[in-house]
């Protein structure tokens, strides 16, 4: 087909357009873009995305690093003339897409395309909180007025009231979760900044756009209040989602479809009551009382759980039989400060909002208490002075195909890790996609020449308590070649903690260690310090971007399997044996697969990058199912000798 083009060079016919006139060669893209290279994947990623959004049809993509596959999703995302969701892993792939890979698709565009990013709601300021933090005491010190100073200046000229255009606020402002947009103490149509909020103004643009750009978290979110009493949809009505970093959508759409209830939840709706009936002067005895009952028996209540660590709970008839007034008593609370709420008059706007949420409160914990739902793992867990209780479902594919895949025309996934040794029955399975089509896109790089993997054959096996030993030495070794320049991941924080002190006072490169700055923190320090040695645990094992030679080497101690005591674990593998299955073959051995080859990812970001990883676990060539995993990997060159790393660096 001929592509019709401007003076500039701007593509006029959009929607005659086919992925292929973008990503041929001498197509649209290398004429637009001089450094850019014809992939054969990313054409063939596109095309396959074209002809599943036309055709309505749900299509799984593993594309490795590499491909391109932002703009082989996007262009025919565009081209497909629908509402398509896009939804991305983090915050920062969703600015990266708007400010970066939109602006560049719409230079090749005349007509203006319609994309709209959306956040959750916290990300955006409350324009009536913070015109009644103008007029109330809520501030308190020295840096919440400086703070304030600065949003009130914003607040009279941003369009989006996005808190992530405010570079000048600390990252951890006390001000700003008391002006944010959360919906907790949000009267929606009563507000009388309704019309001018950014919310609404979001929602508007979302209502006028084709592409909208979210992340997991708010898509998941929005899907949950979707079918709720109370809720109604954060998004409009859309025909076609696509989710990029797929591979973690099976448990962000677990925390979003399960319940979360906790002391720190009663808690602070006794505090916002509290501040706002004053604020808005509805204070009364009435309310005061029904707030020191509530905080009282939710105290009395939340004691009565296990004070420590993460465990399963399925003694829900037998704590009642034991604890029934303790629980009553706390429904009774809640109930009581509904009906002293519900009391007041002339403040709907103000009073709704926590009676919406006391009422959430309530039937979550009802869920929790009374269910007994065998669809779901109900546990509980203590952080820090948070005590939850927490319902998880054991098998989210089904709630996905019937209240996702059912329902849209395409769902589209893509990440560089669903393959597993060269199958999708895994990611099929886990998210009720049997019937979805598949494609595997091999990466661009050359892994054979690029990458060097080493598993030194000496070690004893990582659950022996010998093993920290051997591995911190094995460590040494390693960064002594590769002169630091190295991620040391961790399946562990005790086996990192452990392993950085005997190595601290050993090495003579630069060591940076998880927890000791933020995450962001650590990795501009880790970029800008030649060689770095980063220790980190599973939180650093995706999303991070180093490319160059200041990451020359990924070390990571043991297989990442799960930890098969985890309740949500547990009851997973449980429900797999019980239906006759192999959950150590079907969950496990695949679930590792993926999470290695997700950490091995950081190596390789560019053609040009080079590097070893190594992996201190023999298991991987000592045991049977070793193979799933070296057939899950790229072909990277394989050795067991550090005489060949140290060659490999030396070259
Ligand atoms: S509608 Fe809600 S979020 Fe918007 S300004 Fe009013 S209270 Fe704030």
């Amino acid at each position: 087909m001929s592509v019709s083009t401007n003076i500039e060079g701007k593509v006029s016919r959009p929607k005659k357009l086919k992925p292929s006139d973008f990503f041929a060669r001498g197509g649209i893209l290398s004429k637009a873009h001089p450094s850019y290279e014809f992939r054969q994947g990313q054409l063939d990623m596109a095309a396959e995305i074209e002809s599943a959004l036309a055709e309505k049809r749900h299509l799984i993509v593993e594309a490795g690093t590499g491909t391109g596959k932002t703009l082989a999703y996007l262009v025919p995302a565009i081209l497909s003339g629908k509402r398509v969701v896009v939804s991305t892993g983090t915050k920062a792939l969703q600015e990266q897409l708007y400010f970066k890979d939109i602006p560049f698709l719409q230079s090749l565009f005349e007509q203006p395309l319609a994309v709209c990013y959306m956040k959750g709601r916290a990300n955006y300021l409350c324009r009536q909180k913070l015109y009644d933090a103008e007029r109330e005491p809520v501030l308190t010190g020295v840096g919440e007025l400086r703070d304030f100073k600065i949003i009130r200046d914003w607040e009279k000229e941003t369009e989006a009231g996005d808190r992530s255009e405010l570079r000048e606020l600390p990252e951890h402002s006390s001000l700003w979760p008391k002006v944010d947009a959360r919906g907790d103490l949000c009267a929606g149509q009563k507000c009388k900044q309704f019309e001018r909020c950014f919310i609404t103004e979001m929602h508007r643009k979302a209502l006028a756009s084709d592409i909208i750009i979210v992340n997991h978290h708010l898509f998941f979110a929005d899907l949950a209040l979707r079918d709720q009493a109370f809720g109604g949809g954060i998004l409009p009505d859309y025909s076609a989602v696509v989710f990029d970093e797929a591979h973690e959508i099976e448990d962000v759409a677990g925390q979003y479809f399960g319940i979360s209830i906790s002391n720190l939840q009663m808690q602070e709706l006794g505090k916002d009551t509290s501040a706002i009936s004053r604020r808005k002067l509805f204070a009364s005895p009435e309310i005061d009382r029904a707030i020191v009952m509530l905080n009282e028996r939710s105290e009395q209540f939340f004691h009565l759980f296990p004070q420590e660590g993460r465990q399963g709970f399925r003694d829900q008839p037998e704590f009642l039989a034991r604890h029934e007034s303790e629980y009553r008593d706390l429904l009774l609370a809640l109930d009581t400060l509904c009906a002293r709420l519900e009391l007041v008059t002339g403040a709907v706007e103000d009073t709704l909002p926590l009676v919406r949420r006391a009422k959430l409160i309530e039937a979550g914990l009802t869920f929790w208490m009374e269910s007994n739902d065998p669809t779901f793992v109900y546990w509980v867990e203590r952080r820090g002075r948070g005590q939850y209780l927490q319902a998880t479902p054991i098998d989210v594919s089904q709630t996905l195909s019937t209240r996702l895949m059912d329902r849209m025309d395409s769902v589209i996934l893509t990440s560089a890790t669903l393959a597993v040794a060269g199958s999708f029955e895994y990611a099929q399975g886990r998210l009720g996609m049997q019937t979805a089509r598949t494609l595997q896109v091999e990466s661009q790089y050359d892994y054979a020449k690029q990458v060097l993997l080493y598993v030194p054959p000496q070690l004893p096996d990582p659950r022996r308590p010998e093993f920290t030993r051997g591995a911190a030495d094995e460590i040494e070794r390693i960064l002594h070649a590769s002169r630091g320049r190295a991620f040391v991941l961790f399946t562990s924080y005790q086996q990192m903690r452990q392993i950085y002190e005997m190595l601290k006072g050993r090495l003579d490169h630069p060591t940076m260690l998880q927890g000791d700055a933020p995450r962001t923190a650590l990795i501009e320090s880790f970029r800008s310090t030649p060689g770095a040695v980063l220790f980190a645990t599973s939180s650093f094992w995706q999303g991070i971007d180093v490319q160059g030679e200041q990451l020359s080497c990924v070390i990571i101690d043991r297989l990442p399997f799960a930890v098969p005591s985890d309740p949500v674990i547990a009851a997973r593998t449980d429900a797999i044996t019980k239906a006759g299955g192999n959950a150590f073959y079907e969950y496990q051995i695949p679930q590792a697969a993926l999470s290695l080859k997700q950490g091995f990812g950081r190596l390789i970001r560019g053609s040009a990058d080079r590097g070893v990883l190594a992996l201190l676990d023999n298991r991987i060539v000592r045991q049977r199912y070793g193979r799933v995993f070296f057939d899950s990997l790229p072909a990277y060159r394989f050795t067991n000798k550090i005489g060949d790393v140290q060659d490999f660096f030396d070259v």
